[in-house]
């Protein structure tokens, strides 16, 4: 992928948007982009650097996601709505051609590490519900505000907020900031004699040097994996609008990845705001239990999306008739009587009772939990309860006291009252 139209190549101390960012390491890449952890010099702190393959469909993809990253940002000055910050966008040219690039404030780790962190356990449910309430925060606010949906949730999309800030407390980090290219070049061409041999050597060393502090960076969950998670703050931030749409300029029929896939897209018949509470309900679930809700497998004479839809009606019950018959890919799936082709028989195991039986909840965790998600889970999108709605649900504000204010449960809101009190 690093050729004309692809990847740019990065190395360690490079320069971007004449010097003002320097590339730090690698935090990670997707289908279209890398993203570099980078020193921004005029700010003296860390962002993350998306640098977005150069052929002409993705580069138009990346303009989308700045139009949409703008909007959010604009939206949201005090930056308390959970949701990734656009800090700036330029174009870097290569020689693969020119890269649109975004540079965003720097996060932490995805929620997919938080999972695999706590060993695919289950997850203490204040936990769970802290997490919720972030993740229902930047749905609200993209939904209802914005009319942005993001058609990509999962956990690898939701970043934890860092809690050190490595520009401002460095010796905490581990980091200091690499501010020009190591000497020599150790991804170069062939080495030709011992002098060169040496200096690919001490490259090897000081790039040796940096990665070692690399496990000690995002200040959320490294080092140790075998740590708890107590005392660990848990924010976190929606991030990947590299899919996303404005509800009323729709562009694709297949979104989402595919356990987090609601119903009317497997069975096309058209989607809303109500497909991204379907990720968050698998999501929330997922956090509880330490493992996916929906991992459906094609099997003999049934596809992926047969078994899918199997397995949310053994969640959730039949699927009412008029729903299951009423989308552009119904007859892929159900005869007309609304039953399933190819899977006649389904073992009904509800969420409550799965939750007691095989992930050890106690009956009222259990209980009070799937009361709050099974309307997340209707059949019927626009049944389902709006983020506005799920923030004002019992199960979301347990645990506060009636006459105080969930100061604790919303870090956001009581940040940006900090900030807008600095700035007084
Ligand atoms: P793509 O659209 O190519 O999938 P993403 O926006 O999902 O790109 O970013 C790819 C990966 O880079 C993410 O999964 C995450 O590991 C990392 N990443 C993205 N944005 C940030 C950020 N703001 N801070 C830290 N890491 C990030
Ligand atoms: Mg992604």
């Amino acid at each position: 992928s690093y050729r004309k139209g692809g990847y740019h190549a990065v190395r360690i101390g490079d320069p971007f948007a004449a010097g003002r960012y320097v590339a730090q390491r690698k935090l990670g890449w997707g289908q279209f982009s890398t993203v570099w952890l980078s020193y921004d010099t005029r700010s003296a702190n860390y962002v993350a650097l998306k640098i977005q393959k150069s052929a002409a469909q993705f580069a138009q993809a990346a303009l989308h996601e700045i139009e949409l990253l703008s909007a959010i940002a604009n939206g949201d000055p005090s930056n308390s709505k959970c949701v990734v910050h656009l800090i700036d966008h330029f174009k870097h040219t290569g020689p693969n051609g020119q890269h649109p690039c975004m540079v965003l404030e720097f996060l932490g780790d995805s929620l997919l590490r938080l999972i695999k962190y706590n060993r695919y356990r289950v997850l203490d449910l204040s936990k769970v519900r802290k997490i919720c309430r972030c993740i229902l925060t930047a749905l609200d606010y993209l939904h209802r505000e914005l009319g942005i949906i993001h058609t990509d949730l999962k956990p690898e999309n939701i970043l934890l907020v860092s809690t050190i800030n490595p520009a401002k407390d460095p010796v905490r980090s581990g980091l200091s900031p690499v501010l020009e290219r190591p000497e020599g070049n150790p991804n170069g061409a062939v080495t030709v004699n011992i002098n060169e041999i040496k200096l690919k050597r001490k490259a090897k060393r000081a790039l040796a040097k940096i990665a070692s502090r690399r496990d000690s960076m995002g200040g959320v969950l490294s080092p140790k994996p075998e740590k708890s998670l107590d005392g660990i703050n848990l924010r976190c931030k929606i991030v990947d609008f590299g899919n996303a749409c404005w509800a009323d300029k729709q562009f694709a029929e297949e979104i989402q990845t595919r356990q987090y896939r609601a119903p009317e897209v497997i069975l096309q018949s058209g989607y809303s705001y109500s497909a991204d509470m379907w990720s968050f309900a698998c999501i929330a679930v997922e956090l509880a239990t330490g493992e996916m809700l929906f991992t459906p497998k094609g099997g003999q004479g049934f596809s992926e999306d047969e078994d899918h839809l199997a397995l949310m009606m053994e969640l959730l019950g039949k699927m009412p008739r008029k729903i299951a018959i009423g989308g552009t890919r119904s007859k892929d799936y159900f005869d007309r009587h609304g039953d399933l082709k190819r899977i006649r028989r389904l073992k009904f195991w509800p969420l409550d009772r799965l939750l007691v039986e095989k992930y050890k909840f106690s009956e009222s965790d259990a209980c009070e939990f799937s009361e709050f998600l099974c309307p997340l889970f209707d059949f019927a999108p626009e049944k389902r309860p709006t983020a506005q709605q799920c923030l004002q649900h019992p199960w979301m504000n347990q645990g506060n006291s009636p006459h105080k204010e969930p100061v604790e449960e919303n870090l956001d809101v009581g940040m940006s009252n900090l900030q807008i009190k600095a700035a007084k």
